[in-house]
């Protein structure tokens, strides 16, 4: 295998290229943005992620999260969560918050958190996949065609609870904070969803993440220990950012 080198502009614009990617998606249409135009896209939507940041998770009602959506995991729809509406200028006041599909001709009206065993995604009671069920008018739920009402996996999840119990959680920051759950730094990148923290990346059942709004004013007058520990997960969670980056970066190159 022949080993490539770049040198250091190179490798700038590889980074500055996998940062572009982070905060703008696919909201430029496949076309790059002009610097100008980067430049007031950031300065729009950078402030308003920090305000309106929408944080999704995966779980049973009063029980533990048992997965965190990032921009990469994939909906019912088969598109990814990045694909899906998740910048609001406003956030409308209606619960549950629906974030509909963004690509073309895709009827998913809500993102919806499909679990997987390895790549494969679960099947439901009736055998088949997600695919082979066709989208229902009004709920969240994906109706089969033929002799099944609706998707509806016996899958148990590693919380010991079929999939069926879970709900795909769509939640603000102060809604997030008066449940007592992490919300992690402000990130200027595009749907960044549920990802707080390096351990938002495992299932619930493993990460077991301490619940609770860390800041600095709460570990100031907590224990040292815990001070330890948010430093560290600050210094790991910048670590799995750059990791996505560097690994986005990689089939760049590639391709
Ligand atoms: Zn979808
Ligand atoms: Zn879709
Ligand atoms: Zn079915
Ligand atoms: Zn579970």
């Amino acid at each position: 295998m022949d080993s490539q080198f770049l040198d250091s502009s190179a490798l700038k614009a590889v980074d500055d290229y996998c940062q572009y990617r982070r905060l703008v998606g696919d909201d430029d249409g496949g076309r790059l943005f002009t610097p100008e135009q980067y430049k007031e896209y950031k300065r729009k939507m950078v402030p308003q992620r920090v305000k309106n940041r929408l944080y999704v998770s995966f779980g049973v009602p009063g029980g533990i999260e048992c997965r965190l959506v990032g921009p990469e995991t994939p909906c019912f729809c088969a598109h990814r969560y990045k694909q899906h509406k998740t910048d609001f200028e406003i956030i409308p006041s209606e619960r549950p918050l629906l974030l509909p599909c963004r690509v073309k001709k895709c009827l998913c009206s809500a993102y919806e958190y499909l679990p997987h065993i390895g790549a494969a995604p679960v099947r439901c009671g009736c055998k088949h996949l997600p695919q082979d069920h066709t989208e229902g008018d009004t709920s969240q739920n994906i109706s089969f065609s033929g002799d099944c009402s609706e998707f509806r996996s016996p899958y148990t999840c590693g919380c010991g609870q079929p999939t069926y119990n879970h709900q795909t959680l769509v939640e603000t920051k102060s809604e997030r904070v008066a449940r007592g759950r992490p919300v992690g730094g402000d990130v200027p990148y595009a749907a960044m969803g549920g990802l707080t923290d390096f351990s938002s990346l495992v299932d619930g059942y493993i990460a077991l993440e301490a619940s609770g709004l860390l800041t600095d004013e709460t570990i100031q007058t907590g224990h040292k220990s815990r001070k330890c520990d948010y430093q560290k997960k600050k210094v790991l969670s910048r670590a799995i950012i750059m990791i996505i980056c560097h690994i986005q970066s990689t089939f760049i190159v590639i391709s």
